[in-house]
C-alpha cells in the first residue's frame, strides 16, 4: 500500500511536468512554473503532514496517575535518562523490566535513581510499551508524594490527539466528521494544557480530560483526519475557544451558562445553544431508565444533600433546548430544589443521559423518557456525524456549532 502511494506520488508529478514541458514547447509559450508540492511526512508515523508550519506542542499525558508497579519495554532499543543528572543508560529492546519504588527510589530492573527519569526510544518510530501497551514518543516516571510511581507520556499533540480519536468517535464514521472531532480535540486540549500542572502532567488520559489509548487505539482513518487538520483548532476574536463538545443534542444544543451557572462560566456566543436536527441516528436519541424514589433519595444523599424520603420529583421550567431546568424534590423533611444537570449527575449521566427529559411516578419509581446523550453545549457529535453524509464539510459542521468562530493554524 505504502509502495503504491510512492510510486504514485513520484511518477503523477513526473507525467506532469513532462506533459507541460511538452506543451511549452508545442504552444511556443511560457507557462508559469509549477512550485513542487512541499509534502513532508512525519517522523514517527510516516503519514503525510500538510506543507503549511506547524506549531509542535509537546503535551504530557498522565497515563497511570498513580502504582506500586509497571512494566516498560521498547519496540527497539532505548535509554533512560535521569532527569536530573541527564545521564543516559542504554537499555536492550529484548527485555520487559519491572519497574517500582522503593524508599522514595525508582528500581528500573536492577538499577535504581534517585530522581525522576524518561525512557527515549533510540529511534523515533519505534515505541515504548507500558504494561504492554504501546506508546508514541518517551515515557516520564515520576515518584509522586505518596510516594508511588506516575507514569506520563511525553509526545506532540498532534500524535496525542490520534490517540484519543477512536475512544470518541468510531473510525468509520465520514472523514469529515472525523476531521471536525480532530479540530475540537486538538481545541480543547491546548485550551486545557496545564490542568493536572500539579501531578506532574497537562491532561490526564481519564473522561475527566479526554480518553487516550495511546498507540493501540489509533486507526488509519482517523489519522488522517488529525493529519489532516494538523495546527487547525477555533478562536473566536482571536482566542482558542473552550470547545466542549457531546454525544449527542437530541435536537438542539444548550446555552452554557444553562448547564453549567456559576459566577464562573461565561456565556460567549460560540457556546450558545443551535438547531441540530442531525442526531437522530444515535440509539439514545430516544433513552428512557426508571429509579426507585428510594434510590433516588440514597443517591441524592450520596451527593451530599440532605434529604429525607423522597416521596415526589418534579421537573421546573424548560430551557429553550427543551431541557428540564430544575428538579423540585419532595422529601420527608422538607423540598430541594436543584439544578436539572446537579441532579443528572448525583443519579448517574449514563443512566440519566441528557437532562432533556419527562419523568412520571408510578407505585414509587420515576419513569425518565428523554433525548440524547451528554451535557449538550458545543458540537454534537452524533450531529457532526450526520451532517458529514449529508455533504457538509468539517468546516461548516464546526462554524454551525460553534457560533461565530473561525477555523485557524495554532500561529495565527
Ligand atoms: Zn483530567
Ligand atoms: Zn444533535
Amino acid at each position: 500500500m505504502v509502495h503504491h502511494k510512492k510510486i504514485n506520488q513520484y511518477v503523477l508529478p513526473f507525467l506532469l511536468s513532462t506533459f507541460y514541458l511538452l506543451l511549452t514547447i508545442f504552444s511556443g509559450c511560457a507557462v508559469p512554473k509549477r512550485k513542487p508540492p512541499s509534502v513532508t511526512y512525519h517522523p514517527v508515523t510516516g503519514e503525510k503532514k500538510p506543507a503549511k508550519p506547524i506549531k509542535e506542542i509537546i503535551i504530557k499525558i498522565g497515563i497511570i496517575e498513580s502504582t506500586d508497579g509497571v512494566s516498560i519495554g521498547g519496540e527497539d532499543d532505548f535509554e533512560i535518562v535521569d532527569m536530573k543528572t541527564n545521564e543516559k543508560i542504554k537499555m536492550s529492546g529484548d527485555n520487559i523490566y519491572l519497574v517500582k519504588t522503593a524508599k522514595g527510589k525508582i528500581i528500573f530492573g536492577k538499577k535504581q535513581f534517585t530522581s525522576d527519569i524518561k525512557i527515549v526510544s533510540r529511534r523515533t518510530d519505534q515505541k515504548i510499551t507500558v504494561d504492554g501497551k504501546r506508546y508514541k514518543g518517551n515515557i516520564i516516571l515520576k515518584i509522586n508524594n505518596r510516594k508511588k510511581l506516575t507514569v506520563i507520556n511525553e509526545l506532540g499533540i498532534e500524535e496525542y490527539i490520534c490517540g484519543i480519536m477512536t475512544k470518541e468517535v468510531s473510525p468509520n464514521w465520514p472523514l469529515e466528521s472525523l476531521k471536525a472531532q480532530a479540530v475540537v480535540a486538538r481545541t480543547y486540549a491546548i485550551k486545557n494544557l496545564g490542568r493536572h500542572k500539579s501531578n506532574g502532567f497537562d491532561l490526564c488520559s481519564q473522561p475527566h480530560c479526554q480518553v487516550y489509548g495511546g498507540f493501540e487505539s489509533e486507526d488509519e482513518r482517523s489519522n488522517k483526519a488529525v493529519y489532516d487538520t494538523a495546527g487547525e483548532v477555533l478562536k473566536y476574536n482571536g482566542e482558542i475557544i473552550n470547545a466542549l463538545y457531546h454525544s449527542s443534542c437530541g435536537g438542539r444544543t444548550e446555552d452554557v451558562r444553562n448547564v453549567w451557572n456559576d459566577s464562573k462560566t461565561e456565556n460567549p456566543e460560540y457556546l450558545t445553544g443551535v438547531k441540530c436536527g442531525f442526531c437522530e441516528k444515535d440509539k439514545w436519541y430516544n433513552w428512557s431508565a426508571s429509579i426507585s424514589l428510594k434510590t433516588v433519595g440514597n443517591s441524592l444523599r450520596s451527593a451530599g444533600y440532605k434529604t429525607g424520603d423522597v416521596k415526589k420529583i418534579k421537573t421546573v421550567g424548560r430551557t429553550s433546548s427543551d431541557r428540564v431546568k430544575e428538579i423540585l424534590v419532595e422529601h420527608s423533611k422538607g423540598a430541594l430544589w436543584l439544578r436539572s444537570n446537579r441532579f443528572r449527575m448525583a443519579m448517574n449521566p449514563n443512566v440519566i443521559r441528557s437532562t432533556n427529559f419527562k419523568v412520571k411516578i408510578k407505585n414509587g419509581v420515576a419513569y425518565f423518557r428523554g433525548h440524547g446523550w451528554g451535557h449538550g453545549v458545543g458540537m454534537c457529535q452524533w450531529g457532526a456525524k450526520g451532517m458529514a453524509e449529508d455533504g457538509w464539510n468539517y468546516k461548516k459542521i464546526l462554524k454551525h456549532y460553534y457560533k461565530n468562530s473561525e477555523i485557524k493554524n495554532l500561529e495565527e
